[in-house]
């Protein structure tokens, strides 16, 4: 058997290269890694976390308006971008620096510098060349930008100089609802151009037009179109998609296929057309999301290194848009599920929140089952409203064992919640 300089090259730093490295050399694995940019990736550099941060920042001015509604004498107040920027940026600092010290204490060998494959089993970077026996691709995604116009994406969107007035957003799906709804709460007039006929393809219809009235709530204004040209603005945001980052990487000339979006086409192992070469994460396109990638790379770990081979089905994933409020959603929709064949029953709830009894905000909850009708099992959950997020995480651990509508309703109500409307949906 030829000799390799290490058992496995990780290509990316991000959520699912950084997890695999580790576990693989947690399971006595000789491993190195490679970074071009930073450690942690798109999710913590430029996704998720500051995503995340800035959500926190932006509904604050929302808060303090109910609280003067509750009683409270708060004077005018105002918000400092750059602050927030530099506070921000400490907090993404220290947490690219845990990654890298996680790597480090695993006993990974990490490289800082841009990787190529020379050839199916050489690694160059940085000019060194490094064999490996196995190969991990896991070098994520880019915003996706269109032909014509001025934008920027939503890496630019962390670091912009001042705040905007006015911001046009070309995309209304993750990406486009969750900046449009950060930048509405710092104070900017916020346009969305959309060229469907709905936001959020994909979502349950009753949660697009939930998340389309929140919109408009919030003073933020829905077009149609696919291009965001005589819309005033100081600025536009392209939020069209992300494509996978499998270029100038040699792998086609390595013999791994990619497909016409770009992605690697792996199989339910991660493993790629040629065996030794796993991919992972944003760059396979099977599901852009943080836990999956992460998911992903600890699977190909444990099956090449742990002994214990471990399939990946994409099934039930609980997903999120961090709007204001939030829309989050596990399992099949109402379309989905009657198109898969399943006699569907729906129980439904939209309610004002007793947290805005006093505000008088204008903002829903709307809480939707999809279950079948022979089987009585859930399929779906969706919800759109504060904590959705993370009521739907804890409702998709009874969705994936399996619960059925019986078992929602045979659970105590925990009062007063937003969340016992689970519970207590009725026909
Ligand atoms: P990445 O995290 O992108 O990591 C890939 C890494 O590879 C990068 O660091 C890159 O620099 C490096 N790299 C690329 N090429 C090379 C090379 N040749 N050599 C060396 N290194 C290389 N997901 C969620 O689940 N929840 C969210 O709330 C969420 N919010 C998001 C918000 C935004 C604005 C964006 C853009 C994405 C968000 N996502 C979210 C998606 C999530 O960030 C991605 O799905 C996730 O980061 C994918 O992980 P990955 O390991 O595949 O790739
Ligand atoms: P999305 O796929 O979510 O949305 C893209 C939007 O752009 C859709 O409205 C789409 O319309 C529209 N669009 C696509 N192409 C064009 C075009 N050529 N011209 C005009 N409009 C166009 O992509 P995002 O960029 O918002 O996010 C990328 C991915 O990152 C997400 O899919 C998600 O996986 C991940 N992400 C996850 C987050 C989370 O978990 N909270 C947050 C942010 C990103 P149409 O519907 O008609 O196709």
């Amino acid at each position: 058997m030829a000799s390799f300089d290490v058992d496995f090259f990780v290509i990316g730093g991000g959520s699912g290269g950084v997890r695999a490295a580790r576990v693989a050399a947690e399971h006595g694995a000789r491993v190195a890694i490679a970074e071009s940019s930073r450690w942690g990736g798109t999710c913590v550099i430029r996704g998720c976390v500051p995503k995340k941060l800035m959500v926190y920042a932006s509904e604050v001015s929302r808060n303090l308006d109910d609280a003067r509604r509750q009683g409270w004498t708060i004077p005018e107040a105002s918000f400092d971008w750059s602050s927030f920027i530099a506070a921000k940026d400490v907090e993404i600092s220290r947490l690219s620096n845990a990654y890298l010290t996680r790597l480090q204490k695993a006993g990974v060998r990490v490289i800082e510098g841009r990787a190529v494959l020379a050839d199916a089993h050489t690694i160059e970077v940085n000019g060194e060349r490094i064999t490996a026996a196995h190969v991990l691709v896991a070098t994520g995604g880019r915003p996706r930008m269109p032909v014509t116009g001025r934008y920027i994406s939503s890496d630019e969107a962390f670091h912009l100089p001042e705040l905007p007035k006015r911001i046009a957003i070309l995309g209304a799906g993750y990406i486009g609802l969750e900046f449009a709804h950060i930048f509405a709460g710092f104070g900017a007039k916020v346009t969305i151009v959309s060229r469907g006929e709905h936001v959020l393809r994909g979502f349950d219809p009753d949660l697009q037009i939930e998340a389309e009235r929140n919109l408009a709530a919030h003073g933020i204004t829905l077009l149609q179109g696919d291009h965001v040209d005589g819309v005033e603005h100081d600025l536009a945001m392209a939020a069209i998609g992300r494509d996978p980052a499998s270029g100038e990487l040699g792998l086609r000339e390595a013999g791994v296929m990619i497909d016409g979006m770009g992605a690697v086409v792996v199989d339910e192992f991660s493993q790629s057309s040629v065996p030794h070469i796993y991919a992972v994460g944003d760059v396979t396109a099977r599901a852009q999301l943080t836990p999956i990638a992460i998911r992903e790379g600890h699977a190909v770990a444990d099956t090449l290194f742990g002994n214990m081979p471990t399939p990946i089905k994409h099934e039930l994933i609980p997903t999120a848009v961090f709007s204001q409020p939030a829309i989050a959603t596990v399992g099949l929709t109402e379309p989905a599920a009657r198109a898969a064949g399943y006699e569907v029953q729906v129980f439904r709830a939209r309610f004002r929140p007793m947290r805005y009894a006093l505000s008088g905000r204008d903002e829903f909850v709307l809480i939707k089952l999809v279950v079948c009708r022979t089987t009585n099992k859930v399929l779906g959950v969706h919800m759109v409203g504060a904590d959705a997020a993370e009521i739907v995480q804890t409702a998709a651990i009874a969705v994936t064992m399996g619960a059925t509508k019986m078992d929602f309703d045979r659970t105590f109500a925990l009062h007063p919640t937003t969340a016992e409307e689970l519970v207590l949906l009725r026909a």
